[in-house]
């Protein structure tokens, strides 16, 4: 018998089955019960989702003599009865003519697509209901979708169409608006593992825990890939699939490995970091492969907060250095010294590592900022003083952050657009009054950073300490309710 690929196996037989995208099944299995389907559906999302299986599975369901039966008696269907999989309607399915795939990604002829469409304009040779499940729809030719349109807005009797596509951007607005749109999700890697697990039980293959795990991660939210990279896995090693296993045959690098190489570099030892770098060359992965595994471990280890010990700094200077050497090693004739060299560099001790400090400790030392921040508060009581309770610039400058003080450059920043701008157009008013205030003139720098906390208080936490008074006074003074974005 010929070997099934898992990826076929795995294919859901009713809408119970479909993983991960329960919002679309249980909504499908309601239409299908008050026999409420349309006659166009859209199924939008990335690869591996299960637009395909779901089209197929509708396709079926449209067709299935229980089905049928449970819509005239009004009999409400279980997910796990759509469909059936036991009339002879179903049992036919994959060799109906009246069931009509193809996908727009391959390279049919216009002409092929356009005879292939003109058949709906047929009666169903055996069947209910034709069905058209056409895959990456966005890739069709202006024919054929203006062909389809026209299915759609004026459709023959006993014809559906399910149009699958990754790119619905890609799709006209003229489809769009006709079809019923379904939007698939990424699945959840913890949705992906347990269902592996259960699979390979179904196939007496004993799949390691941490193995479907690492799978899932690989999946990156595709159903479809995680059972290629597990049916790889089961053709290369049998009955029992183990986290090494999976590394071997789909050529990683095992997590121990990149974690010796990270504690090397954050413990600062060379010497270690030399002999863990030698032995992950070793495996005979490319250093391009390499580098990214180690991005993907460090990004791993910060999600899961795995070692709470470390320092994310740490980890994040890491990343930088790998990926910038990643960018280096493209197109070079020697990656792995590249990536070795940057690897030793990052385990120097510090003093002789010669990376730029972040750049946000070198443009604003705390200092400044506070008496930026002195300064700004002057200015608001300044008008506050001047023009009242009711002043509107000291409203506006209660909404300015200190983001930066040197020389003679104060950098204020705004959470929105709106409020930098009305600010802009009062500039030349403020640094009058702030040259009256700090006795020289300062440049004002205008900033937006959308990061900014929304609140007033926030930034009231902050101010120098010798002017808290002042400011609190300035908050008294202003209407606490309209202050707050
Ligand atoms: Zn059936």
């Amino acid at each position: 018998m010929a070997y099934e690929a898992l990826y076929t196996r795995g294919r859901p037989k009713t809408l119970s089955q479909l993983v991960g995208q329960e919002h679309i099944s249980n909504a499908l299995a309601k239409a299908v019960s008050s026999d409420r389907l349309s006659h166009a559906y859209l199924l939008v999302g990335t690869r591996g989702t299960g637009k395909t299986s779901t089209a197929r599975l509708l396709s079926k369901a449209m067709n299935c003599d229980r089905v049928h039966e449970a819509q005239l008696s009004g009999r409400m269907l279980n997910k796990k009865e759509i469909p059936c999989n036991k009339c002879d309607s179903c049992l036919n399915f994959d060799s109906s003519p009246d069931n009509v795939e193809f996908d727009a990604a391959s390279n049919r002829s216009v002409e092929d697509v356009t005879r292939l469409l003109s058949t709906a304009y047929l009666a169903p040779l055996r069947a209910r209901v034709k069905t058209f499940i056409i895959d990456e729809v966005h890739m069709l030719s202006f024919e054929a979708v203006n062909s389809i349109l026209k299915l759609i807005e004026e459709p023959p009797p006993n014809v559906a169409f399910f149009l699958a596509t990754t790119e619905i951007n890609k799709v006209p607005m003229t489809i769009r608006s006709r079809c019923q749109v379904l939007n698939f999700r990424l699945i959840p890697q913890q949705t992906i593992a347990p269902y592996l697990l259960r699979l390979a039980r179904r196939l007496n293959v004993n799949l390691h825990e941490d193995a479907s795990k690492k799978i899932a991660r690989l999946a990156e939210g595709s159903m479809r890939d995680a059972l290629t990279y597990l049916d790889q896995c089961y053709a290369m090693a049998d009955k029992e699939i183990t986290l090494e296993n999976v590394n071997e045959t789909l050529g990683l690098i095992s997590d121990e490995s990149l974690d010796e190489i990270i504690a090397a570099v954050t413990a600062k030892d060379r010497a270690a970091c030399g002999r863990a770098v030698t032995k992950a060359f070793q495996s005979g992965l490319a250093a391009n492969a390499i580098a990214e595994s180690l991005i993907t471990r460090l990004r791993d280890i910060e999600f899961d907060g795995l070692d709470s010990r470390k320092n994310f700094a740490e980890l994040d200077r890491i990343i930088d250095a790998v990926r910038k050497a990643t960018g280096e090693m493209y197109g070079s004739g020697i990656p792995d010294i590249i990536l070795e060299m940057t690897l030793m560099k990052l385990a120097a001790p510090a003093q002789t590592f010669d990376a730029a400090p972040p750049p946000a400790q070198a443009a604003a030392p705390t200092e400044n900022l506070d008496a930026g921040r002195k300064i700004l508060y002057d200015v608001t009581n300044f008008f506050s003083d001047k023009e009242g309770e009711s002043s509107t610039t000291a409203f506006l400058l209660d909404k300015a952050v200190v983001t930066g003080f040197a020389g003679d450059v104060l950098t204020v920043s705004f959470k929105t657009e709106t409020w930098a701008g009305v600010f802009k157009g009062n500039l030349p008013a403020i640094e009058q009054a702030t040259a009256q205030v700090a006795g020289r003139a300062i440049k004002i720098v205008v900033n937006v950073d959308s990061s900014l906390p929304p609140s007033f208080l926030g930034k009231m936490a902050e101010p120098a300490r010798s002017n808290l008074a002042g400011a609190m006074q300035v908050f008294q003074a202003s209407d606490a309710a309209k202050i707050n974005d």
